[in-house]
């Protein structure tokens, strides 16, 4: 068992160690395709894990509850400074624990319960958050959800795109407070000017979140929705590659009330250690190289959606245009499930996640589609040539899903793959 480079202070705890170094391993010898993770740096992962974890800091720079903030104060002054500054945004907000949270904190913010807002639909990929029957965002809100355009296959007006007439339509009819942009599992372009247009001409506010691209904005490979967007959320641990974590970004007309609603409406003391490993990553994603880093890996998500298309995987709305791939399995075979293909995949040490495709005609529980992602094994370094083969690896498995000799073989082709592709080979030799 390899033991991780970051467990040096947790060697009295033996069975932690053990269980941190199996996941170490886990991480280092098999591909991680999920498309909402990441590899964090050292760096990051040093903050997230420093004395600051000691700190109780309620309130914000200048106004604590507590006294012995000084340094933790010109940390976040630091982390909200960086974060302005990388999105050309008027006030950020670094507290939110997660997502989640900054998403809610948002809705508390700008609406009153009861209010109208429209976003994307769950099953065509919407956030929880944006209203889903089990999240507490459709208990005090009235969700209303837009959809894609129908599939149609033919390259020239490819179909499953956000349907924006539909978007306008239902504006109109429903006039929302809120359109939230932004999706969980989408791989094309979101617009927000289209989204601005829309907002305006029906008195709404905008919010895009844009928590699995924020990275990909920071580093110019995605539109960057903050002049358009009223309030921009995201989290930090997807393709920016941060700690996990939230953050929010917003027009100065609602900064008051944004902080208010993150605290003390919706969390207590603030995560100082993680608000610090934010502000680490914020400077890695200011640098050339993690813009050169972002093109990459869209580079790779179009070579991946390529090959998958070749061995008969269909990517929804014909390609993508970010980190992440749909692929509808059905047309690959029809009796494949998501929910199978996702083990058959683990077992042959390919992780991933299984998705519903727009108009799924299967369950959120078993679907017809696997959703891959690039940026964690991009940071990997792995280029196009190794998506290429890491499709094929998935093709071959999934069609000899029931030969375990398959299944092995599989397995230790990906070993030899990511023993070439460590992230964090440079640390730890
Ligand atoms: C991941 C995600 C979230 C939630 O982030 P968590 O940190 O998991 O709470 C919110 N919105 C979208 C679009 C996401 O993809």
């Amino acid at each position: 068992m390899s033991a991780s480079p970051f467990d040096d202070f947790i060697r009295d705890d033996a069975e932690v160690v053990e269980l941190l170094g199996r996941e170490w391993a886990r991480q280092t010898s098999t591909l991680q395709l999920i498309a909402s993770e990441n590899f964090a740096s050292p760096a990051v992962m040093a903050a997230t894990g420093s004395i600051l974890t000691n700190k109780y800091a309620e309130g914000y720079p200048g106004r604590r509850y507590y006294g012995g903030n000084q340094v933790v104060d010109e940390i976040e002054d630091l982390a909200r400074r960086r974060l302005t500054a990388l999105f050309g945004a008027d006030h950020a907000n670094v507290q939110p624990h997660s997502g989640a949270n900054a998403n809610v904190a948002v809705y508390q913010a700008l609406l009153n319960p009861g209010d109208t807002v429209l976003a994307m639909r769950l099953d065509q990929g919407g956030h929880l958050t944006h209203g889903s029957p089990a999240s507490i965002t459709s208990k005090f809100w009235n969700f209303v959800s837009y959809g894609v355009t129908p599939r149609n296959d033919d390259p020239a007006s490819p179909g499953e795109h956000i349907d924006f007439e539909n978007v306008r339509a239902l504006a109109l009819e429903h006039r929302p407070t809120l359109i939230v942009a932004g999706a969980t599992a989408y791989s094309r372009f979101i617009d927000p000017a289209a989204f601005r247009e829309i907002a305006d001409e029906v008195g709404a506010l905008l919010m895009f979140d844009s928590a699995h691209v924020a990275g990909l904005i920071a580093g110019g490979s995605h539109p960057n929705p903050v002049p358009y967007a009223d309030v921009v959320t995201f989290t930090t641990h997807k393709t920016l590659r941060g700690p996990r974590g939230g953050a929010i970004l917003c027009r100065e007309e609602h900064a008051k009330k944004v902080d208010s609603a993150v605290f003390p409406g919706q969390q207590g003391g603030p995560l100082e250690h993680v608000v610090a490993a934010k502000a680490v990553a914020f400077k890695e994603a200011a640098q050339p190289a993690f813009a050169r880093y972002t093109a990459q890996i869209v580079a790779n998500a179009r070579a991946f959606a390529t090959a998958l298309a070749n061995e008969g995987f269909r990517p929804v709305s014909g390609g993508t245009d970010n980190h992440m791939v749909i692929a509808d399995l059905r047309d690959f075979d029809a009796e494949l499930t998501g929910k199978v293909a996702q083990e058959v995949l683990d077992r042959a040490g390919i992780t991933t996640n299984r998705n519903q495709i727009p108009d799924d005609p299967r369950s959120p529980f078993i679907t017809s589609g696997l959703r891959v992602g690039t940026a964690a094994e991009t940071t990997a370094g792995m280029g196009e040539g190794e998506f290429a083969q890491i499709a094929a690896l998935m093709a071959r498995v999934l069609r000899h899903r029931d030969d375990e000799n398959v299944i092995e073989d599989v397995r230790a082709q990906v070993a030899t793959l990511c023993a070439g592709f460590n992230p964090y080979a440079r640390f730890t030799s």
